[in-house]
């Protein structure tokens, strides 16, 4: 039988906290604000950023380009900024050479996202590319899980896992469709209110050695 993996893409397999804060100094600079609006951007787009936000920041920033604009450079923006890792690559090709099949759940936007995974390298990676825009669902939610295990196709699996470094969308919700997972620490402390992970690393790299060694532990018994 097969065994699954389902990956987080924002601060898992790319690091968007990086982009976002390279991209926040290059716009800046461009539009000639200040360090407080840098920090003002950072804060508004942390957690998630769509069309909209941009309307706000548009407004906040007093900025001429139409809202429109500003987030089709930010998309550009950030995708340029993605770097790519080619051990991370190298680790997921390993992977399915072992038979795992592999997804990536995210949520966020669909052209952002996509052109995240692009700049990253790893569209052709990956066995199923699932976004909350457009599956409707969004993590923690048990169906957005439920879509991408789908979309990997090839049931009935050994075992599923969900890597991510989001305690409740990923871990909380992997488990709560019934995943095993593993959190992407970052060295951060796990939150005690809520179950903890099977696993947790410091990165999604170790995360797929991890898994790669129960492979070859089963095989070579
Ligand atoms: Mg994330």
């Amino acid at each position: 039988m097969q065994r699954l993996v389902l990956f987080d893409l924002d601060n898992t397999l790319c690091d968007r906290q990086g982009a976002l804060a390279k991209w926040a100094a290059d716009f800046c600079r461009a539009h000639g604000l200040g360090s407080g609006a840098e920090g003002h951007l950072v804060d508004a787009l942390q957690e998630r950023a769509y069309p909209a936000t941009f309307e706000r920041l548009r407004h906040e920033l007093f900025l001429e380009a139409p809202a429109t604009q500003l987030w089709d450079d930010y998309v550009t923006g950030i995708a340029a900024r993605v770097p790519r890792r080619p051990d991370v690559i190298e680790g997921l090709e390993q992977m399915r050479a072992a038979r795992w099949r592999l997804g990536i759940l995210t949520n966020g936007a669909a052209d952002i996202q996509r052109a995240k995974i692009a700049a990253a390298g790893l569209t052709r990676s990956v066995d199923a590319i699932v976004i909350s825009e457009e599956i409707g669902a969004r993590k923690p939610e048990a169906d957005a899980f439920h879509v991408a295990v789908a979309r990997c196709g090839g049931t009935p699996w050994e075992e599923g896992w969900m890597v991510g470094d989001n305690p409740e969308n990923d871990i909380r919700g992997g488990q709560s469709a019934g995943l095993r997972t593993i959190w992407v620490s970052q060295d951060r402390p796990w939150l005690d209110h809520l179950s903890p992970p099977d696993h947790a690393v410091p990165d999604a790299l170790s995360a797929i050695n991890l898994l790669l060694s129960t492979t070859q532990t089963r095989t070579a018994r």
